[in-house]
């Protein structure tokens, strides 16, 4: 048949938006819209350190994609991406091949351990929803094992988290809920469990002002969580960091990088130019020199209107990129210009557990606290809605109205 086929790899925020625009434009008689990810389900990567710290369980954050994408309309493959050859216009998986008229890679990230001596061998890290969930259950088991030691390593409790940036705060954040509940549950007094993050950096948060993230520093520390700013971190051995000039061993049973991302390996594998870890892309978000290879989310950096730095990779920017590439997809099948992106940012909210946050929205308007961290309820639940609609968000929301 001469209808295209669109495959698009990946069905996180940006990859799941790409396929769910294309369908709602585009009927199965114009092209065959192909979905390709490794799990059966879509996971809110915006939640994992939920997942991680165990306050929410991995299906609170997962939803099936047969749910939310009618499979009558697209064709939804479940395999692992192995190689892109983007030269035969096919894709390499685990079980079988695939070829394509228009491709889009929204294939993710990875964690980044920028090379520090023994961080991939020794420490977790949130990348899914099976890794994240590792974390909370090794955490758990800490707990559990403490009491039915004789001589129990009383560092066995802590827990260590490397890199001050929104994942590596906001899961301290969630952990600052959590220890509490685990010592009660555990029987294990709370003075034993240190919770200790680790930054390179002279700050936390650099993406936000100098006041919301002081602000989320002194809030942090005073629910017991020790922020050490300014220490490198050198290596990474079985029984904790060894950090700054003087090798100082900081030891934990529970040790955590989230100090960094890039894209996915599929991209290097691929053969792809790569820089700082992902594909830069032309303001119409294609890959340079390609007609029909679009790379999205964090796959790739999408630089700004003046060309002078790349936006930060978030869910709000893949989801924003996923609507222009399924336009531009389309503009490309009807012979049309195609548009070049423009970011429209709505601001930021970081979560610091269940009930506190800092957040910068509506261009430069402040929140703390209670207010941010309803504000932060009420985009997770936007995020679902634009997923799987108001019957999602009943379902699997953050406020819940029963
Ligand atoms: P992903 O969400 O990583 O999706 C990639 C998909 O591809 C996944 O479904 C994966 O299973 C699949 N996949 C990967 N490899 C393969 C393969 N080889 N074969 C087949 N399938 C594969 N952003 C915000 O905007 N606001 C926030 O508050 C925020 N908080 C965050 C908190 C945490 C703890 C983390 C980790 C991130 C946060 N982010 C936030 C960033 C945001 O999650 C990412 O920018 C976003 O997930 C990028 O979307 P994506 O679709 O590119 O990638």
């Amino acid at each position: 048949s001469t209808k295209p086929k669109i495959v698009v790899l990946g069905a996180g925020h940006a990859g799941l938006t790409t396929a769910k625009k294309l369908i709602q434009k585009l009927s199965p008689e114009q092209a065959e819209v192909v979905l390709v990810n490794k799990h059966n389900y879509h996971y809110e990567a915006t939640w994992l350190h939920e997942v991680a710290a165990g306050t929410i369980s991995p299906n609170d954050a997962r939803v099936m994609i047969s749910d939310v994408i009618n499979p009558n309309k697209a064709t939804l493959v479940y395999d692992t991406v192995v190689e892109i050859k983007k030269d035969e216009k096919r894709v390499v998986l685990e079980n079988g091949d695939i070829t394509y008229d228009y491709l889009v890679v929204a294939l993710g990230w990875k964690s980044n351990d920028f090379g520090i001596k023994g961080m991939g061998e020794n420490a977790f890290a949130i990348e899914d929803i099976d890794s994240s969930r590792l974390i909370s259950e090794h955490i758990e088991y800490q707990f559990a094992k403490f009491n039915n030691e004789e001589n129990a390593d009383p560092d066995s409790l802590n827990i260590l988290v490397g890199g001050a940036g929104f994942t590596g705060i906001e899961f301290v954040g969630e952990l600052a809920d959590k220890v509490p509940q685990l010592c009660r549950k555990y029987d294990i007094d709370r003075s034993k469990v240190k919770i200790i993050n680790i930054e390179a950096a002279p700050s936390i948060l650099p993406m936000f002002e100098q006041d919301l993230s002081t602000y989320a520093r002194e809030a942090l520390e005073e629910r017991g969580v020790e922020i050490r700013m300014a220490a490198p971190i050198k290596e990474c051995t079985p029984e904790g960091f060894i950090i700054g000039e003087e090798k100082e061993l900081v030891k934990a049973g529970t040790i955590v990088w989230t100090g960094g991302v890039k894209g996915s390996p599929i991209l290097e594998k691929s053969g792809f130019d790569m820089v700082k870890g992902k594909v830069n892309v032309n303001p119409d978000l294609r890959m340079p020199d390609e007609e029909d290879l679009f790379v999205i989310g964090d796959c790739s950096w999408v630089w700004d209107n003046e060309g002078d730095r790349p936006y930060a990779p978030t869910a709000q920017l893949a989801m924003q990129e996923a609507d222009y590439v399924a336009d531009n997809i389309i503009a490309l099948m009807k012979k049309e210009p195609l548009k070049n992106f423009v970011f429209d940012n709505k601001g930021t909210v970081a979560s610091l557990g269940h009930s506190d946050g800092i957040g910068s929205i509506f261009s430069g308007y402040k929140l703390t606290g209670k207010k941010a961290a309803a504000m932060k309820k009420v985009i997770d639940n936007r995020s679902l809605y634009l997923v799987g609609g108001a019957k999602l968000v009943l379902k699997k929301g953050k406020v819940r109205p029963f």
